[in-house]
């Protein structure tokens, strides 16, 4: 399959009827899949309603079939339509960060989504982005998307139009190209069905800004504790690997650098991945920046692309130190260990 790529200019007014995102939004209208820009990642978009196109997301990306996806709407009224009842917590959580990077969890409507798109559960994941291109062609295509991260399965995300090219050219029927995303890391997935609110997917709306709106906030545990099933059922698998095993190091600068020696002394050559302002404090075989020190978001921004850049380095292993878990530090530690396939270095797994 051709795949096109439009390229768009995300200031213009009425971006909506231009003519890329008209012959996009047919194309979602007709059972096609699209990739198309967000706040978060790129995402690969299909008509939520229609089977035959949501199960081309799942094999473009070669996606189990058991986990379900998030649906996108352009306006929060359509909400109404698409699940049974909006929780009170759900009003209040939906007011104060939508549009914006965050998906809530409802009880699904009977009878309206593709039950691939749910994974046969009996709830539905909802977000209402921010992102003028996803805003746009939610607009034009007037259907519920249900949209994925546009990379392949277990790739790290994209954050470039370059990287969804890279993983899904020829496999999909467009990508809408509107620069890199901004936050970098996935919607925060939260579970609205209950009174309190249950984080199931750490993201860049953090556990302390959701408590400040409800005054209470839940952590899906299984998330920290590996021996309990998650109950997003995507957490439960590895994602977002680069080629080289990554190792995480939980310690200060000088034991990273005991590591890459110990690496080398076995004959290895090693990666760093590092923000800007330790790069030069490390000697190893090849760098990577991540990010700056001083604010975890960049971090956040340039993650999935440091370690897609990782992926061209000759080197057998790569590390890189861990991050604080607070705020976002949360969600960009939730991704790490994933990429990392939950390898973290502590002092005690130094030699002599
Ligand atoms: P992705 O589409 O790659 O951003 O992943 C979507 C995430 O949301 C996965 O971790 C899914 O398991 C999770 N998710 C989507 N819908 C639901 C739902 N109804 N219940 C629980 N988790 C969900
Ligand atoms: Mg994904």
């Amino acid at each position: 399959m051709g795949t096109t790529l439009w390229i768009v200019d995300i200031n213009v007014d009425g971006l909506w009827e231009t003519p890329e995102i008209r012959q996009a939004a047919n194309f979602l209208r007709e059972g096609e899949v699209i990739a198309f820009p967000t706040e978060t990642v790129y995402g690969l978009g299909a008509n939520a309603t229609d089977s035959e196109a949501v199960k081309k997301i799942f094999e473009a990306k070669g996606r189990p079939s058991d986990n379900p996806l998030i649906v996108h709407i352009a306006d929060p009224k359509q909400i109404n339509e698409l699940v049974d009842e909006v929780t009170p917590i759900g009003k209040q959580l939906i007011e104060a960060f939508s549009p914006g990077p965050i998906s809530f969890i409802f009880k699904k409507k009977e009878g309206v989504f593709s039950d691939l798109v749910t994974a046969g559960l009996d709830t539905v994941a909802i977000r209402i982005p921010e992102h003028p291109v996803a805003y746009a062609l939610l607009k034009a295509a007037a259907v519920p998307v249900a949209a994925p991260s546009a990379n392949r399965s277990g790739r790290p995300s994209p954050t470039s139009a370059q990287h969804v090219m890279d993983d899904l050219n020829g496999l999909i029927k467009g990508v809408i190209d509107g620069g890199e995303t901004g936050y970098g890391l996935e919607s925060t997935v939260v579970d609205c069905t209950g009174e309190v609110p249950v984080i199931l997917r750490p993201g860049s709306i953090t556990a302390d800004e959701i408590k400040e709106v409800i005054g209470a906030v839940i952590v899906d545990p299984a998330l920290k504790n590996e021996t309990e099933a998650p109950r997003a059922p995507g957490m439960k698998y590895r994602h977002y690997a680069p080629d080289h095993p990554l190792y995480l190091v939980d310690g200060s600068l000088e034991l990273l650098q005991s590591f890459v020696n110990q690496f080398k002394r076995d004959g290895k050559r090693v990666g760093v991945i590092a923000t800007r302002e330790n790069l030069a404090k490390i000697d190893a075989d090849a760098m990577i920046v991540m990010g700056s020190e001083t604010d975890l978001s960049s971090i956040a921004h340039s993650l999935y692309d440091s370690l897609r850049k990782s992926d061209v380095l000759d080197v057998d292993v790569l590390l890189s130190l861990c991050f604080p878990e607070e705020g976002v530090g949360q969600a960009i530690m939730n991704r790490l260990r994933k990429a990392a396939g939950n390898r973290v270095l502590t002092e005690s797994d130094l030699f002599g």
